[in-house]
């Protein structure tokens, strides 16, 4: 059986309730208002992915986003806090851009076939965000439940790479009002959006929430290992920090 491992976040405080970093062999979802520091801390861990470190030596990572809000350049100051070479964290970092949920799909079969190939090379697979296309392309009145059973094939397709080639996977969700997904919306109008199969489908779930400036809040819910517990940290220059 292979070991899992964590990757750290660029936060002690964040590293510690979430017992060392996020682990491997599972699927970690941040989910937070807009500006909340999940498209950071997806940058933080290209970098902290790389870092050289105990039962670690470093690895790729693959990066799909939805979003376009990924910055390379962004990268190069993180990677200078930890005294690694920018351009060789850049190389490590295989993006690709998804444009419609079917694409998200077939990126993640490449991603799959890509890890295949090079055994123990790739050690995260980042997906920002998991939800944002299928909420798109499934945006009409009736057509939540086939959202829904896309979304469980995706995700399942996402925990199987988890396991197979024991990577970390970080996956960001937004929040707001979801009609029909299973959740008390009337009472606490703002939810992550995906419903019960999100979140059944991650094994911890860190809410993002602002504090005060650059400082965030996350709270960490469902770990498998790890009490419920919160962690403030900062958005910094240099990535998610202390
Ligand atoms: P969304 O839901 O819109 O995708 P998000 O949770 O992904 O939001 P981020 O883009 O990760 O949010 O975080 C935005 C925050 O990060 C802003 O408050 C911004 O001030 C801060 N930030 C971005 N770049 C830097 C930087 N170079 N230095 C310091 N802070 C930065
Ligand atoms: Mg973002």
């Amino acid at each position: 059986r292979k070991a899992c491992f964590r990757i750290p976040t660029g936060s002690s405080e964040l590293d510690r309730v979430l017992g060392g970093g996020i682990e491997s062999m599972a699927i970690t979802e941040v989910f937070g208002e807009f500006r909340t520091g999940k498209t950071q801390l997806a940058h933080t861990l290209c970098v902290t992915t790389q870092m050289p470190g105990i039962g670690h030596s470093g690895g790729k990572v693959a990066y799909i986003d939805t979003e376009n809000t990924f910055r390379p350049d962004r990268l190069r100051p993180i990677a200078a806090r930890f005294n690694l070479d920018a351009d060789a964290i850049l190389q490590n970092v295989v993006y690709a851009r998804a444009f419609t949920s079917e694409h998200q799909m077939e990126l993640l079969d490449l991603v799959a076939a890509q890890f295949y190939s090079e055994p123990g090379v790739f050690k995260i697979l980042i997906i920002d965000s998991i939800i944002g296309l299928f909420r798109v392309d499934y945006s009409g009145r009736g057509e939540l439940s086939e959202r829904q059973q896309k979304l469980a094939q995706m995700l399942s397709k996402v925990q199987k790479i988890s396991e197979e080639y024991n990577v970390v996977v970080y996956i960001t969700n937004q929040m707001t009002a979801d009609p029909g997904a299973g959740m008390t919306f009337q009472i606490d109008p703002k939810k992550p959006v995906g419903g019960n199969i999100l979140a059944h489908a991650s094994q911890t779930r860190i809410m993002l929430r602002k504090g005060r400036g650059e400082l965030r809040v996350a709270k960490i819910y469902d770990s498998p290992d790890m009490p419920e517990s919160e962690a403030t940290f900062a958005i910094t220059e240099a990535g998610i920090n202390d």
